[in-house]
């Protein structure tokens, strides 16, 4: 038994940076991750001579005043090296049409955009001033939704006048931006926006919130950026796990909690972990919980049977998506030539494929060879309950499926691929424990964005929920926000209330 201030319950990123937070603070902490590495969905995994990165390819926030970005440096830590992607990605609409790049130049994208959509600059306009408006406010730190009268305190510093214009707009969606500005017959720009805010939003144009959708839909470009980190994705991990280890915290790999309850006798919060049949405790004032909110069912039990409005919440939460991805490599000769690391592109039987093509020689395959890993959102439920070899059946023709529709895109020759495998939703409960592989966090529509949302502040004191359950849809960079937000409301519990970056 050991007991610390914190205990983390999951290394992936919201997990690393709020554990490495917190101990550069000087609190003891304990982080539990049932893998035998960390990152998660961020993490990588190594094929032969390949590295592939699991889930997230590309990172938000590295720029200067982006969220990764201030955290390394409040951590001390030099900032993995990276580069700026663009285009961000390249959009083929497969309508005939040429395909749309996503420039990282502001100027360059208006330009593009006024080619690409005409008549839609009304459309964006407002986009951006919603933006701005956003950015001012979240780089005050807000803390979303509240819960109590030291949160609310947060909302309110956190405004600027501009957020009480665009707040009228809480309950709006993109289409309903587009309705105002004219756009709602616009089909090219509704399928552009579709393919584009599904991957950051989990909805289309007809759900998600304006307020959101209006963010995630210029961060592509200056000020901000999307970059590709050297190496692998891995790097952003190691990083964190580096600098939780130099302040004296505690990181422990391959044991997977299961229940976590409230001593009564020894006023602690009681971590239970299993390895192997041996099984681990650990006592905490506080626990961070960031796997997916609907594994509190299986391992906060106890507590929320005694708390039965709270239980109904986890348990009508909306159905998230799951991921097939597909990892394959080849030589770079071996694919027509290309000019960006990131596609999108529609499948008339697959629907979107976003595609995510390595370096050559940024680390991931041996020089004159590349990795492309191509993913594409399905219905968790399709894949479970099948018999071993239905699912195999199934997995081998998206396998196929999806190698085919990339032979088609890139031009590649099918003789030509040097490796190729798939991940199903199977594949990733089993690498993150997301039940039912899960992946992404909550759909941002206006009934679960913002104060909608799910708070990171439970019904029970002491315990915390962060990671993309909480912030979902920007990846890496939503769960560092969210992790930097749980962290000031652990310290300001502890009566510590002006922690800033
Ligand atoms: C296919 C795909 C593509 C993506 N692309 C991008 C992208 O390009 N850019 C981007 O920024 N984001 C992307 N994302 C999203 C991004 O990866 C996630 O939002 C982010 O990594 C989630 O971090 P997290 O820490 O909240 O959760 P996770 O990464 O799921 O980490 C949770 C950790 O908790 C551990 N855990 C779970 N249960 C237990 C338990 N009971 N006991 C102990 N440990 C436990 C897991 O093993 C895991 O390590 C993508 C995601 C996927 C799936």
């Amino acid at each position: 038994m050991s007991k610390t201030e914190i205990v983390v319950v999951g290394a992936g990123i919201a997990g690393l940076t709020s554990a490495a937070i917190l101990s550069k603070l000087g609190l003891s902490v304990n982080l539990i991750e049932s893998h035998t590495q960390s990152g998660g969905c961020a993490g990588t995994f190594k094929r032969k001579k390949y590295i592939f990165d699991v889930g997230a390819t590309q990172v938000a926030g590295l720029e200067e005043g982006g969220i990764h970005s201030k955290i390394f440096k409040f951590l001390a830590i030099p900032l993995p090296e990276a580069t700026i992607l663009n285009p961000a990605c390249i959009v083929d609409l497969k309508d005939g049409s040429k395909p749309i790049p996503i420039w990282y130049e502001k100027d360059e994208w208006i330009k593009e955009r006024e080619i690409q959509f005409p008549g839609s600059r009304k459309f964006w306009r407002l986009c951006n001033l919603i933006h701005q408006s956003n950015w001012a406010f979240s780089n005050n730190n807000p803390v979303l939704p509240v819960k109590n009268l030291w949160d609310f305190s947060q909302l309110i510093k956190a405004l600027v006048p501009m957020n009480l214009a665009t707040g009228i707009l809480l309950k709006s969606t993109i289409f309903d931006l587009l309705r105002i500005c004219g756009l709602s017959d616009d089909q090219r720009l509704i399928n552009f926006l579709n393919l584009q805010l599904k991957l950051y939003s989990q909805e289309d144009v007809y759900q998600t919130a304006a307020l959101y959708g209006s963010t995630v839909l210029q961060m592509c470009q200056q000020p901000h950026g999307l970059w590709h980190l050297k190496k692998s994705m891995q790097v952003l991990s190691e990083a964190l796990e580096d600098s939780l280890k130099k302040t004296g915290g505690n990181i422990v790999f391959g044991q997977k909690v299961n229940s976590i309850n409230f001593d009564d006798v020894k006023k602690s919060w009681k971590v239970s972990a299993i390895s192997k049949r041996e099984n681990f405790e650990y006592y905490a004032d506080d626990v961070i919980y960031t796997p997916p909110a609907q594994s509190l069912l299986k391992n906060l039990g106890n507590s929320l049977d005694r708390n039965h409005a709270y239980k109904s919440r986890i348990q009508s939460l909306p159905n998230p998506s799951g991921a097939l991805v597909f990892y394959s490599a080849l030589k770079k000769e071996h694919i027509k030539s290309i000019s960006s690391n990131h596609y999108q592109f529609v499948s008339s039987e697959l629907g979107s494929l976003f595609v995510s093509i390595s370096e050559d020689g940024d680390g991931r395959a041996p020089l004159g060879e590349i990795t492309m890993i191509a993913s594409l959102f399905t219905k968790t439920n399709v894949w479970f309950n099948l018999d071993k070899n239905d699912y195999i059946k199934k997995k081998k023709e998206y396998l196929e499926k999806i190698s085919f529709a990339l032979e088609s895109q890139f031009e590649i020759d099918c003789e030509n691929w040097l490796h190729r495998e798939l991940a199903t939703p199977l594949g990733f409960e089993r690498w993150t424990n997301r039940p039912n592989g899960i992946v992404g966090g909550l759909g941002q529509n206006p009934d679960i964005f913002g104060l909608f949302g799910l708070p990171s502040r439970t019904p029970f004191k002491g315990f915390w929920l962060c990671g993309d359950s909480i912030y979902p849809g920007e990846g890496t960079a939503g769960v560092s926000q969210s992790a930097l937000m749980v962290s000031k409301q652990i310290l300001a519990s502890k009566g510590i209330s002006d922690f800033n970056l």
